[in-house]
């Protein structure tokens, strides 16, 4: 049973996942490798001067691993509620885990699939999206949503931060207090 599986390794799920890892998650992270972040040549993301897409997306997902985060290349089919948790399928296998991100970025059919509520996109070429709370909630408890399919701004900046909001949300709510994940510089 992993802590959290998140559906999608563009910005915002593996920045999502980098910090349920780094928190000592057992993080699960399946991906079907449709980013359109791949098509992005990058020059407005802070502290990056510039960067193409496709690097960005690798050193996200690389990031996300080095703390431990399980990156399994493949498409979530179904999402369904069991016992203490969710039972996520695949083509070919199927997992376990206790909470659930969707980072699906324009891509709603798993969502629409398992029954969240989407709406109306308010960003421009932005057609559906899942309708969740500030915090990143779904109507179904337990499901979150970051990035482009929770309706924020389509930027990678946002998109990532995102993911970072909704993670450390879902690990306060494991660990019963709010989380930080402060690293300090040696002097
Ligand atoms: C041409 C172009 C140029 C851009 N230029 C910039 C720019 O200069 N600056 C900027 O800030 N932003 C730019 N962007 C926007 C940027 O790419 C997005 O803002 C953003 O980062 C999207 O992140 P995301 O994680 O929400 O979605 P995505 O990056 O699309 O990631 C979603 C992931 O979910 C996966 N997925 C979906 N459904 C499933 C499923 N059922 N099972 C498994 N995996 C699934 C997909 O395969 C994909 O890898 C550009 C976008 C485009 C298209």
């Amino acid at each position: 049973m992993y802590d959290v599986a998140i559906i999608g390794a563009g910005p915002a799920g593996s920045s999502a996942a980098i910090f349920t890892a780094k928190a000592g998650k057992k993080t699960l992270v399946i991906d079907s490798d449709k980013s359109i972040t791949k098509r992005a040549w990058i020059e407005n993301h802070f502290g990056v001067m510039e960067i193409t897409g496709p690097e960005l997306v690798e050193i996200g997902k690389k990031q996300a691993q080095k703390f431990g985060a399980e990156l399994v290349e493949g498409t979530a089919t179904n999402i369904a509620k069991i016992d203490n948790g969710f039972r996520i399928e695949t083509e070919e296998k199927s997992y376990e885990a206790k909470h659930v991100i969707l980072a699906t970025g324009l891509l709603t059919d798993l969502a629409e699939k398992i029954g969240l509520h989407t709406k109306p996109g308010v960003e421009p070429r932005i057609k559906t999206i899942i309708d969740v709370s500030a915090d990143g909630k779904t109507n179904i408890d337990g499901i979150w949503a970051a990035g482009t399919v929770a309706g924020v701004s389509v930027h990678t900046i946002i998109t990532a931060g995102d993911g970072a909001k909704v993670a450390i949300n879902v690990i306060s709510e494991l660990n019963g207090e709010r989380y930080v994940d402060h690293d300090v510089l040696k002097s």
